[in-house]
């Protein structure tokens, strides 16, 4: 079932959550004991990551270094299907740019239909650790919004290949939206122009960067509703746990913690004393949200679903 359908079809607030894959080595267990405890609360979809291929140097015997890719992630195509079947929920592949020629992610859209995965999000993805800027494969798209009008034009028929005619696919697309503003885009005003062209290009909802003061998702609805975006607009969540969050979080994602919470973090020594802080936080953010009518609540689970089930028990 699509990501729009369930919304259309639920009063409540929904719970969603993502998943990483595992590091690749490890089996499909530890994907599955990160989203067992979170059952309980009847997610209607769950999110799995892609994380693109990185490049390292390694010394050959004649002394010359030789650039070789590694993938240290499985894709996501396996995994979705994996947790549709044992936990028949909705699983969501990201599916990105970066990497991927426009026939690579063709065929990856054919093995999504045939397996029945309904919805797709699509991003850009970020530049790899090598490279200071975005750069897309040769073949491939630059901007998200090139990415989901390949996915549209699949769904009305139109493949790469187009001197055969080939069955529609019917995927729901999903796109990302920064309330606090992508990193790279000159302000908040193009950033919001490009995330238009996004659902121009047919994107049916939006989910959002993680963000800690509501008030930022909400004026971003607001700007969003201004320029005529209207379709659903997901606020993701993550749940602050350790010291090393409190830097990591704002450098890595770009985003700004609002000030109370900010002296409650200078406070802590421990992790335990932030995952403390952490939890009110997350439970103040979630109970606000769903008090304004939010339609789902998505939770960046980044591997641990611990302090997820926590926040959940008193909102879901
Ligand atoms: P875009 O929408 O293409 O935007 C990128 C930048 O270009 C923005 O600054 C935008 O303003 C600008 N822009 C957009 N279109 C144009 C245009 N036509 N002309 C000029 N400028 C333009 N990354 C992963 O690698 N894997 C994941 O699984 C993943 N999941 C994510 C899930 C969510 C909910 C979010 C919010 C992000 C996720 N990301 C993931 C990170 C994402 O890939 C990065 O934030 C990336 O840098 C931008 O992706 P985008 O789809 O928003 O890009």
């Amino acid at each position: 079932m699509k990501v729009t359908d369930h919304i259309k079809a639920s009063k409540e607030t929904l719970f969603s959550f993502e998943i990483l894959p595992p590091l690749k080595g490890k089996s499909i267990q530890s994907i599955y004991d990160g989203i067992d405890p979170l059952m309980e609360f009847k997610p209607k979809f769950v999110n799995v990551t892609y994380h693109r291929e990185e490049y390292i140097y390694k010394e050959r015997e004649n002394g010359l270094l030789e650039k070789i890719a590694i993938r240290k992630r499985p894709g996501t195509v396996g995994i979705c299907a994996a947790i549709m079947n044992k936990y028949q929920v909705d699983a969501v592949p990201h599916l990105i740019c970066g990497g991927f020629s426009k026939e690579e992610t063709e065929n990856a859209l054919i093995d999504l239909q045939f397996l029945g995965i309904d919805n797709v999000l699509a991003l850009r993805g970020d530049s790899i650790k090598t490279e200071s800027n975005f750069r897309p494969h040769k073949d491939g798209h630059q901007y998200a919004e090139e990415l989901i009008k390949q996915i549209t034009e699949m769904n009305n028929g139109t493949y790469l290949m187009d001197d055969v005619t080939l069955e529609p696919t019917d995927f729901c697309i999903g796109a990302a939206g920064y309330p606090e503003k992508h990193f790279e885009a000159m302000n908040l005003q193009t950033d919001l122009h490009y995330l238009k062209a996004k659902v121009e290009a047919g994107a049916e909802y939006i989910v959002t960067q993680m963000f800690f003061d509501n008030e930022k998702y909400f004026a971003f609805v607001k700007a969003c509703r201004d320029i005529g975006i209207t379709v659903p607009i997901i606020p993701g969540l993550k749940p602050i746990k350790t010291m090393n969050h409190i830097s990591f979080l704002p450098k890595f994602f770009h985003i700004d913690y609002p000030e109370e919470l900010s002296k409650e973090l200078l406070k802590c020594k421990t992790n335990s004393e932030v995952e403390k802080v952490g939890l009110e936080w997350g439970i103040h953010q979630s109970k606000q949200l769903k008090e304004a009518g939010v339609p789902c609540i998505h939770y960046y689970t980044m591997s641990n679903s611990s302090m997820v089930k926590a926040i959940a028990r008193e909102i879901f």
